[in-house]
């Protein structure tokens, strides 16, 4: 990607703060999926509005509480009551982040908007350095993790492994330890919103529709309060869509796979008979048999696992069922679930 002119494509803030305001439209979007934060709301509640304010621009906070089963919801109408730009979608279940986010991009009016997680582990300080990257013209602005010294090793060998296969393998570049964590223009927004599938594995999503994209880094911090919702089941889970996603490789791998095990299968086939010919028959072979039988048949059968995960997305896509049901929504004129297209 060419580097960017300086300067060539400055954004004019005054005239999206003139749209916003003619359109009663804030000038950021916040988006913050939620799942069981009670303790957090308050805490989370503060320093935001401490920070948005220190901004100074128009703002609206959009709260998706994914089927929470504490007091989340109960604490941000609470603040809802005081503060009508903190919005809040309910979901009638838990949907995951990935789903959470895409209902608080799809309702977010923001010339900007940007996911957050509530915990405070994504600094809410670092939004306005992304607001300047943005207003110099950049689409996306990308806060980037410089060291992962807050997560295992294990997490840490496993993400890096992750980003590597996603870079081979796919045609999209996802930017490495970048979380959900960015500022988006709403021209990437509308994109993201026109795609259908109910597959949605966001990061990925984000670098497919592509655009101008500014990096800042910063230092993750632990977790403020309360504790992580994703295991190491889950996150493997969760590379799984990623892969499954953006590349039919895997299939490709097997049918390969399979080609060069059936020609290599041919020519022992023709040794075999060969010396049948030649010396005649043979009675032992026990050993030859079994762990063909038992190579092929492993084989088949992860063959078989990995079309059977790409028929199972398949599965999912077709029946074509909202991305979620909203159980309540607070400072909506009407939420909106997805049309069945
Ligand atoms: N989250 C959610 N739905 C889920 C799991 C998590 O909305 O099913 C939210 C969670 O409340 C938090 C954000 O997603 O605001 C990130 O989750 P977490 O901090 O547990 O993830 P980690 O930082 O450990 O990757
Ligand atoms: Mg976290």
């Amino acid at each position: 990607r060419p580097a960017k002119t300086p300067g060539a494509k400055v954004r004019d803030i005054a005239e999206e703060r003139a749209r916003s305001m003619l359109r009663e439209e804030p000038v950021l979007s916040l988006i913050v999926p939620m799942l069981n934060e009670e303790e957090m709301v308050p805490v989370f509640h503060e320093r935001l509005s401490d920070v948005l304010e220190g901004i100074g621009e128009t703002y609206e906070v959009i709260c998706i509480d994914d089927g929470s089963s504490d007091g989340t919801f109960e604490a941000l109408a609470a603040i809802h009551a005081r503060d009508r730009r903190w919005k809040t979608i309910r979901f009638s279940r838990n949907f995951g982040k990935e789903i959470a986010l895409s209902a608080g991009i799809k309702h977010a009016r923001g010339a900007a908007v940007i996911p957050i997680d509530a915990d405070l582990q994504d600094p809410p300080e670092l939004i306005a350095e992304m607001l300047e990257k943005w207003r110099e013209g950049y689409d996306v602005v990308c806060a980037v993790r410089r060291r992962r010294d807050e997560d295992t090793w294990l997490k840490k060998t496993s993400a890096s492994l992750f980003y590597r296969i996603m870079g081979r393998v796919t045609n999209i570049h996802m930017t490495p330890n970048a979380g959900d964590f960015r500022l988006m223009d709403r021209r990437v927004v509308a994109a993201i919103n026109r795609l259908p599938e109910r597959n949605r594995f966001m990061k990925g999503l984000f670098a497919w529709v592509g655009f101008e994209q500014a990096i800042i880094e910063y230092a993750r911090p632990q977790r403020a309060a309360g504790k992580s919702k994703f295991n190491f089941w889950r996150l493997w889970n969760f590379s799984l869509d990623g892969i499954t996603s953006f590349t039919t490789l895997p299939l490709r791998i097997s049918g390969y796979l399979g080609g060069v095990i059936a020609t290599l299968a041919m020519v022992y086939g023709v040794i075999l008979i060969a010396r049948h010919a030649i010396f005649g028959a043979d009675v032992p072979g026990y050993t030859s048999i079994m762990v063909a039988v038992l190579a092929l048949g492993g084989l088949q059968l992860v063959i078989l696992g990995v079309i059977g995960e790409y028929l199972g997305r398949l599965y999912t896509e077709t029946k074509r069922r909202p991305l979620y049901v909203i159980d309540a929504a607070l400072g909506f004129d009407e939420p909106t679930v997805p049309p069945v297209s």
